[in-house]
């Protein structure tokens, strides 16, 4: 007869309820291989209708209704941001309770921590959940990639500006529209600013940095764009010269150049596979030097694909097949690589004057700045106001070059406006 597993859900909402959902279920097995039950929740709001049946007499307010419950083995943490979800997650540690959490945002900023202190108290923390929702990506960094020396970590980790990107694509829509069309789907918050402006996609890329690199990536050594400066024409351009746009998140490293992490739009081939990834849909490319290239995709979010991460913890934890204690000893950090000596081509869209002679303006401007233009097209000519589109794709060039360039694009007094300045992902040929 197995022994059952007391769950205590910090958090009953969306990822809350449909994980409780998914222990109920399992407990209604004939002989589940491993038994667990919810032995108590916590939540804000008594009064709330969850999509989940518990006995009322097991939800509170009280956080330590499940921090310091008995029948609690495992403790999982669905209640999102930074506080007050560190100090649970530390006292429930203290309290010698395994911990799972799908919070993202406490794992990038204080997920050194809380992982120490789970070592000192001989506790799992595991955090599959935080990243990339039902896609297994945090496990298999932590083992099954371990003998790998990882060349990049590379991916679209944020559903909501993924759907709004493809949207804008397919449909040549404007960013406000498409991002008001998700928020009445339910796929951007009423305040987006997390998704659409990058801070989601920045903490995750910061989990799967300190993962692969065993180095701290605080979230102000990474670079971060959001993508309210893509416009619909972007994607018409970009398309006629073999390139969609997607927010990619990137950690890549060497012992030269140092680690270098970064959240921006990219330009990346049609011909890619990451090009395909649609919709809510996120994916993962890992490079390892003995693997090689490996690619994950699935859904990033939702209430079942994200409670199969959280179980997936839970079981883990609760068959004892996660080892205890510290965690193997982490190689020489990496020195944190500056965003100014990341080298791409890039692309720049540009209202100009239709005569003579600009061109030739913006090309010496470039070339000043030690950059040469790789091919150039002009479109949407307004002859009525004399302007002209000026696309322009460069070749490999410093950020720090092109940043000087932009400030003396912007002084040419025939260029009206820099519209749109992307990174082109560099990709192996
Ligand atoms: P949610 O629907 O807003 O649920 C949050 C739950 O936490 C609610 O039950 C809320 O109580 C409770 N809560 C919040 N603050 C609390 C506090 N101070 N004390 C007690 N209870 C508190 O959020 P969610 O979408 O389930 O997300 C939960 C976590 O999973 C977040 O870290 C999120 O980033 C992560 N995640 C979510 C998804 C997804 O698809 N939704 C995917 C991957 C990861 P009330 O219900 O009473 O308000």
């Amino acid at each position: 007869m197995n022994q059952t597993t007391g769950v205590g859900l910090l958090g009953l909402g969306v990822v809350g309820s449909a994980v409780a959902n998914a222990i109920i279920d399992r407990h209604r097995l004939e002989d589940p291989s491993i038994s667990l039950n919810v032995a108590a929740a916590v939540v804000r709001d008594l009064d709330r209708t969850r999509a989940v049946d518990l006995d009322r007499s097991i939800i509170s307010t009280d956080p330590d209704s499940v921090i310091i419950n008995h029948e609690v083995g495992i403790v999982v943490e669905l209640m999102g941001g930074e506080n007050p979800a560190f100090d649970y997650i530390t006292a429930a540690l203290k309290a010698g309770k395994h911990v799972v959490t799908a919070n993202k945002e406490v794992m990038c900023k204080r997920g050194s921590e809380l992982l120490a202190t789970a070592a000192e108290n001989n506790v799992q923390l595991l955090y599959e959940a935080s990243v990339a929702g039902g896609i297994p990506i945090i496990g298999p960094l932590m083992n099954d990639l371990a003998a790998n020396t990882i060349q990049s970590v590379r991916g679209i980790i944020n559903g909501t500006t993924n759907f709004i990107l493809t949207k804008m694509a397919h449909e040549g829509a404007d960013f406000d529209d498409v991002l008001a069309e998700a928020q009445g789907l339910g796929y951007a918050e009423s305040d987006p600013t997390a998704d659409v402006d990058g801070f989601d996609a920045l903490y995750k890329i910061s989990v799967l940095a300190r993962l692969a690199y065993h180095t701290e990536v605080p979230v102000d050594v990474i670079h971060r764009e959001g993508i309210r400066g893509v416009h619909a024409k972007d994607f018409r351009y970009a398309s006629e010269l073999g390139f969609t746009i997607k927010l990619l998140a990137v950690a890549q490293a060497n012992r030269e150049s140092g680690l270098l992490a970064r959240v921006h739009p990219a330009l990346i081939p049609l011909t890619v596979p990451m090009a395909s990834v649609n919709g809510v849909l996120n994916a993962v490319e890992v490079e390892g030097d003995l693997v090689g290239p490996l690619w994950f995709q699935g859904p990033g979010a939702g209430p079942d694909p994200t409670a199969s991460a959280v179980m997936g913890d839970i079981l883990r934890i609760a068959s004892g097949t996660v080892s205890s204690g510290s965690p193997t000893a982490a190689p020489e950090p990496f020195k944190i690589a500056s965003m100014s000596d990341h080298t791409c081509k890039y692309y720049l869209r540009l209202t100009a004057s239709d005569r003579p002679g600009v061109l030739a303006n913006v090309a010496k401007v470039l070339g000043d700045a030690d950059i040469s233009i790789n091919s150039v097209l002009q479109k949407d000519t307004d002859i009525e106001n004399g302007h002209a589109d000026l696309v322009i794709m460069t070749h490999p060039a410093r950020e720090a070059n092109m940043q000087d360039a932009v400030s003396a694009i912007n002084d040419l007094d025939t260029v009206l406006r820099l519209d749109s300045l992307l990174r082109v992902e560099t990709y192996a040929e």
